[in-house]
């Protein structure tokens, strides 16, 4: 586990954090009062949102690991919820590996339920921030082998940069650093599904100090440019399941998609 050379940050429970309001649209409890006045002012769509994008990872991890990946680099984790994404791929692949990397500090204070690997794979745990992805690769290169297939996972997390930020951009460095074969796994918060909702939420996220950028599907679907999206494509999450799979008949905020690497 790496922390940089910083002293561990502190936790800061005056503002409200994605990490942690997502952890309180999961249900979960490690969240502060600041975080739980920004959740229970959303809809109820918004924990719609939260459980079923937690449930495309399921899906996603499960199906990439059934294709002999073995190899995971995980950015924005989150707080730890069981099944984690290691316990899905494990479960699969005894000797899959994966490296999680998020900048929240609540996540680092949890990171030891990330840590528990199967004695035969391993996993790790970097405090990093996306908007410095060479930090995140030269970290993830002591335990993944660039020169196999990785999948890179950014779900749900895209939504908290912006484009000035360059999101775009740093999404296709990473892919970039990506052998082929790979693959991109992304779920984004929709503009265009739920929209008179859209602002509601984005103001109340404003009002504990989070920015949220909700973007429309073309949007999206560029952070998939010149990949090979795996059938169903880019869809919303409850429909994102491999074939033969039917959707859950659910409407969702939520867009997922996974893509190949060529
Ligand atoms: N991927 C998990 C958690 C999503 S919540 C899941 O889908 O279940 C979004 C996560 O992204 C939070 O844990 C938050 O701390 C993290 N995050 C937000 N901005 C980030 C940034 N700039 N760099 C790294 N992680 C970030």
């Amino acid at each position: 586990m790496t922390t940089g050379s910083q002293p561990s940050p502190q936790i800061d429970t005056s503002k409200a954090h994605p990490a942690r309001v997502y952890d309180w649209l999961l249900g979960g409890k490690d969240n502060y009062p600041v975080d739980e006045a920004v959740g229970a002012q959303l809809p109820p769509e918004a924990r719609d949102a939260a459980r079923q994008n937690r449930e495309f990872m399921h899906r996603a991890a499960a199906w990439l690991a059934g294709q002999g990946i073995d190899q995971f680099l995980d950015i924005g984790t989150g707080i730890p919820t069981a099944p984690n994404l290691h316990q899905i791929v494990q479960r699969v692949v005894p000797t899959a590996k994966v490296v999680y990397a998020d900048n929240d500090p609540i996540v680092l204070r949890h990171a030891e339920a990330l840590l528990v690997s199967s004695p035969e794979g391993a996993t790790d745990y970097i405090q990093a921030d996306v908007r410095q992805p060479d930090a995140i690769v030269e970290h993830a290169r002591h335990i993944l082998d660039f020169d196999r297939p990785i999948a890179l996972s950014l779900i749900a997390l895209m939504h908290f940069i912006t484009d000035a930020q360059g999101a775009h951009d740093i999404v296709r460095g990473l892919v970039n650093t990506l052998p082929k074969g790979s693959y991109l796994v992304l779920s984004h918060a929709a503009s265009d599904r739920f929209e008179e909702l859209v602002e509601q939420v984005t103001a109340e996220y404003a009002k504990g100090g989070i920015e949220l950028g909700f973007r429309t599907r073309p949007q999206v679907e560029r952070f998939f440019d010149g990949l090979d999206l795996v059938p169903p494509g880019l869809v919303t999450a409850p429909e994102w399941g491999p074939p033969g799979r039917l959707p859950e008949p659910e409407d969702s905020g939520i867009y997922a998609g996974v893509a190949r690497v060529v």
